[in-house]
């Protein structure tokens, strides 16, 4: 039988048994997971209180002070191992993942391949910490950098990412020499059991881990305040909203902790009459729908020529009204629910406001599918003919709304781009260089991602993945953002029988 005929309780209940987890683990009290897929209760996790976390930080600061004396190159065993474990696992927790999230099975898949890319890129660079040296300016001197692990990193995660974000921090911490406590989204408790239980499997083979080296605590604001605030905790990496950022971010620097923020975007496209249209929509497709516009890289802002913009509304209402939407778990399904009511009534205020702008809604809107699923929020995403770049645009709305707007030159589409306070993704069509070239200059887009002849979703794990502005300006997965869970020395050796002083300072006895 499809999963998608059958009762979701019993197929987690199938699903975490397949992953070895006992039906015990998804039985506490305090925290109900629901899927939004029905909006039903599909199972209860222990909900852990205050004291619980600040005795998790002080397990995992053991954890760390054995894990940073392993060579790096055998912390990456333990991921490598890790990594054996999402293979194994993937269908289940993908799975898990679109049940408890309610994006489609091709998505949750993909959102644990990306976990499995992740291990594999940490296992490499487990052994590229590379620190440079410098030429120093005295005679029999050395000046080199090192990197050492910090200590214990706090993990704060999102729904719409439940398993991967905490992957691209974790895989990278941990190789790094770092310990880790765990706070994931309440909206998706079950799939952060599983990648708990999936973990603790590769510490049993590789043996020798220290206890506490992932610490998981489930719970809301009150177990959360204390990761933040803790002295301990040298990192808190917090993904999640612009308004958690901004509180999270202060008081962590009211400490002089190091934080990592990976919030809100408010993405754009930009079409110029050069492009090639059949991969444009495509692109606009995948990125403005795709996980119901619950992506941080969800494309909100497509920014048209004036001479196109007819002709590419007329197409683009012809898809948004061939669109599939249901249940996430049914082949061929592209449009999946929106987490919950919050989250519908936002898009509904949102789609409200900008018409009010005077924005024309020229396809979807409104809430579909609710005969069949009376707690499940499925909506046609929302396609709306804007006459400028308004006031609702420069909010993110975390659900499927698309504003288009027509631009005359490239400079005043690249200042439309750049207007709004989050700075994530971006990306041009366009077969033209110079435009292309432009677009990725100091001149054009602004944010952390920037594309060419691609949608600004859906980035791999190799590049530095984040945003400027109030995206937080953090960097994570590829490139050298592994430096973010690692401290700097800087060192001297003098191995001359000379004492001379930098600047050539004189100061003798
Ligand atoms: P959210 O901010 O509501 O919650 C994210 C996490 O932060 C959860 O674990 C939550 O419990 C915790 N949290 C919320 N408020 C907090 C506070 N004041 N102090 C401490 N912790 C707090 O976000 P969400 O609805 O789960 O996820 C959607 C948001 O996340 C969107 O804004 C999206 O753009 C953003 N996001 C960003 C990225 C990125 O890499 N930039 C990736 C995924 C999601």
């Amino acid at each position: 039988m499809s999963p998608a005929n059958t009762n979701l309780k019993e197929t987690i209940t199938t699903l975490l048994s397949q992953i070895g987890m006992s039906a015990r683990a998804f039985q506490g009290t305090g925290l109900i997971s629901c899927s939004p897929i029905t909006g039903e209760a599909i199972g209860e996790v222990s909900s852990h209180t205050p004291t619980e976390m600040r005795a998790a930080i002080e397990k995992a600061d053991l954890a760390f002070k054995g894990w940073r004396c392993v060579p790096a190159p055998k912390r990456g065993e333990l991921i490598r191992l890790f990594g054996e474990e999402l293979r194994q696992n993937k269908e289940a927790l993908g799975q898990l993942v679109t049940i408890e999230a309610g994006k489609i099975l091709q998505e949750g898949l993909g959102e644990v391949q990306e976990m499995i890319d992740i291990c594999d890129f940490a296992v490499g660079l487990s052994r590229q910490l590379y620190g440079l040296t410098m030429a120093s300016e005295r005679p029999g001197h050395r000046m080199m950098e090192t990197w050492h692990p910090l200590g214990v990193v706090g993990l704060i995660t999102p729904f719409n990412f439940p398993v991967a974000v905490w992957a691209w921090n974790f895989a990278l911490a941990i190789i790094c020499g770092n310990a880790t406590v765990w706070k994931p989204s309440e909206k998706t408790p079950l799939t952060a059991l599983a990648c708990q239980h999936l973990f603790d499997n590769a510490v049993a083979k590789f043996k020798d881990a220290p206890d506490g080296l992932s610490c998981l605590i489930q719970g809301g604001r009150d177990v959360t305040d204390v990761l933040v605030d803790h002295p301990r905790v040298a990192l808190v990496s917090a993904t999640g909203s612009t308004e958690m950022g901004r509180s999270v971010g202060q008081r962590v620097a009211k400490r002089f902790g190091k934080s990592l923020l990976e919030l809100g975007g408010n993405n754009a496209m930009i079409v110029t009459p050069s492009a090639d249209l059949t991969l444009a929509y495509r692109a606009i497709t995948f990125s403005a729908v795709g996980t119901s516009g619950q992506r941080c890289t969800t494309l909100r802002r497509l920014f048209v020529h004036r001479s196109m913009k007819a002709d590419v509304l007329t197409k683009l209402k012809q898809i948004y009204e061939s669109l599939p939407i249901g249940n996430p778990l049914e082949e061929g399904t592209l449009c999946g629910p929106l987490i919950d009511g919050h989250s519908y009534t936002a898009f509904q205020n949102t789609v409200h406001k900008a018409q009010s702008e005077g924005g024309n809604l020229v396809a979807g809107g409104v809430r579909v599918l609710s005969d069949q699923y009376p707690n499940g929020y499925y909506v046609s995403p929302a396609l709306l003919d804007m006459p400028d770049h308004t006031d609702s645009l420069f909010t993110e709305t975390f659900a499927p709304i698309l504003y288009v707007v027509s631009y005359d030159t490239l400079d005043e589409a690249i200042a439309m781009n750049n207007q709004v306070p989050q700075g994530l993704s971006s990306c041009v069509f366009t077969t033209d260089i110079r435009e292309a070239e432009y677009f990725l200059s100091a001149q054009g887009s602004d944010c952390g991602i920037a594309n060419v002849n691609i949608g600004p979703s859906g980035a791999e794990i190799g590049g530095a993945f984040g945003g400027e502005k109030e995206t937080g300006g953090g960097r994570e997965s590829g490139s050298d953002s592994w430096r973010n869970y690692m401290r700097r020395a800087t060192n001297t050796v003098n191995y001359s029988s000379e004492l001379p002083l930098a600047q050539g300072i004189k100061f003798d006895l």
